[in-house]
């Protein structure tokens, strides 16, 4: 389908700063793929560093007035957002499909949860309460303001293209900050056609800007190292994510990491198996895998595993693989071929260890394929202990099952990972499900629910999933400093 034919949705193809399209500063252009073909979808500017700089220019010359702007009239501009891209969601799938893969109705769930923020955020503008109270020697009052932390740098991954732009551009304008978002070079489009849509909906120029470019360890640090630039929020892999942390020392930049996950399933022999089967296809295949929330390591209480087992490769087989926009196709290919590689190397490894492909295990031998990024859905038994899918996050339609006995060894072993970003629990038993979750070391837990994503929720990790929440009323203070002003009266 060429692009061309998404009439509702205006496409971009160049860098977005201070309100205008414009080309790289040296020309530079780079390809974006269909990862259905591998063929060129579009060429797209290539951000250089003296662009990073003019964006960060347009955001700091923007700053003070988006700043003074009332917080009502900010709340309706993302309200409009919201309008918009909800009005253009069909399209905006599409968008999304053609450059990421997924299939088209993994597409549409994250189009309608990416506009959720906007409208979230639109009822959050204007609730940025502060303080006064009394100091305890009663000497003064103590009054805090919240005020906005500045210009933003934000820096997104492909695998959500849409909803991982406006979970942190929809709180980041509520709270008054001006940004710079460098989306990934394999899914610059989307990000893109939500800067128009921005534009449409009132943000004046220079308040969001939208800086594609393959250079992005140059660009993203020289961004760093502006001392206006006084936020940083990056959602990524970790690896990338220790980089920019140490870059961000330079200045002591604030910043919010959400970084990657390895999520254990656990189910216990008193779940509802049906439900705890429904629950595993949506926590591992949303998305065809590619997620942070995606159940890595499932953990399933002996007297059950082969059952579990069982009705999990069933469910896995009969999935519909395809180019993402074919009608019933629920798996698209992967985003690119690094990622094949790597889930085929952790297969490949696990099987070597002993573990057994029970559905899957390979690349689709099928020339109809051929061209595509793509990776059969995947079931494995009897993971070894030790196997390295168990450690690294898999980003791919890949199962592995390992049986336990107790319900202390189930938290260990969930709890065996640098990683807590969420951990899912299947029990019928709401005390042990309650102690169980409290015990896991995640930043979130799904208890008899295979999805936690929610706008409205705190979105983040433990340990090296990252630091800072997402979503919810506290997504918003990551964009607030607070200042106290000591008042006497
Ligand atoms: P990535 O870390 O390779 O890239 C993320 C972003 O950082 C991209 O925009 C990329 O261009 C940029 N980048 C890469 N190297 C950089 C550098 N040296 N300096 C500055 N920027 C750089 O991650 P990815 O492959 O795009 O996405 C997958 C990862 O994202 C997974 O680890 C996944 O778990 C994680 N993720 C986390 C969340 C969350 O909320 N915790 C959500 C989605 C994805």
């Amino acid at each position: 389908m060429p692009l061309d034919s998404l009439s509702s949705t205006e496409l971009l193809t160049d860098l977005w700063i201070g309100g205008k399209a414009v080309p790289a500063s040296d020309g530079g252009r780079f390809d974006v793929l269909d990862p259905s073909t591998g063929e060129v979808l579009a060429t797209v500017a290539d951000g250089s560093v003296e662009d990073a700089l003019a964006a960060v220019d347009a955001a700091d010359g923007a700053a003070a007035a988006w700043a003074a702007t009332a917080p009502r009239e900010r709340a309706e501009i993302l309200r409009r957002a919201w309008e918009l891209m909800t009005e253009q969601a069909d399209d905006l799938a599409k968008l999304v499909t053609l450059e990421n893969g997924k299939a088209l109705a993994d597409a549409k769930g994250e189009v309608a949860y990416a506009a959720e923020f906007f409208r979230w955020y639109s009822e959050e503008a204007v609730r940025a309460a502060g303080q006064v109270m009394t100091a305890p020697s009663g000497a003064n009052k103590i009054m805090v303001l919240h005020q906005p932390v500045g210009i933003a740098v934000l820096v997104t991954p492909w695998n959500f293209p849409a909803a991982m732009a406006t979970r942190k551009i929809g709180p980041a304008l509520a709270a008054g900050c001006t940004v710079v978002l460098k989306p990934a070079s394999d899914t610059p489009l989307t990000a893109l056609a939500m800067a128009k849509i921005l534009d449409r909906a009132g943000v004046p120029a220079g308040v969001v800007n939208v800086l594609p470019a393959r250079r992005s360890g140059a660009v993203v640090s020289a961004m760093l190292h502006d001392p206006r630039v006084r936020k940083l929020s990056f959602t990524g892999s970790t690896e990338v994510g220790r980089v920019l942390l140490k870059e961000a020392a330079d200045q002591v930049i604030n910043c919010s990491m959400e970084l990657g996950g390895n999520a254990p399933f656990l189910v216990f022999a008193d779940a509802d198996l049906d439900a705890a089967v429904e629950g595993a296809m949506v926590a591992k295949m949303r998305n065809g895998g590619e997620a942070c929330t995606a159940a890595n390591r499932f953990y399933v209480e002996r007297p059950v595993a082969e059952e579990f087992g069982r009705r999990l490769a069933e469910k896995m087989k009969a999935l519909r693989m395809g180019p993402g926009l074919d009608d019933g196709v629920q798996l698209g290919p992967l985003v690119n071929t690094d990622a094949v590689e790597k889930v085929d190397e952790l297969v490949r490894g696990a099987v070597d260890a002993g573990a057994e492909a029970v559905v899957g295990g390979r690349r689709p031998s099928d020339e109809k394929y051929s061209a595509g990024f793509y990776y059969e859905p995947t079931v494995l038994l009897d993971v070894q202990p030790g196997s390295k899918i168990l450690e690294e996050e898999i980003f791919g339609p890949v199962a592995p099952v390992v049986t336990f006995d107790e319900e202390d060894e189930a938290i260990r072993l969930a709890n065996a990972t640098e990683y807590g970003l969420v951990s899912y629990v299947y029990t019928g038993d709401l005390a042990r499900g309650l102690r169980v979750s409290e015990g896991l070391d995640s930043g979130m837990v799904g208890l008899n629910r295979g999805l936690v994503s929610d706008p409205a929720a705190p979105f983040g990790g433990t340990k090296q999933s990252g630091i800072g929440r997402e979503g919810g009323h506290d997504g918003m203070l990551d964009y607030l400093e607070s200042k106290y002003i000591a008042v006497q009266w």
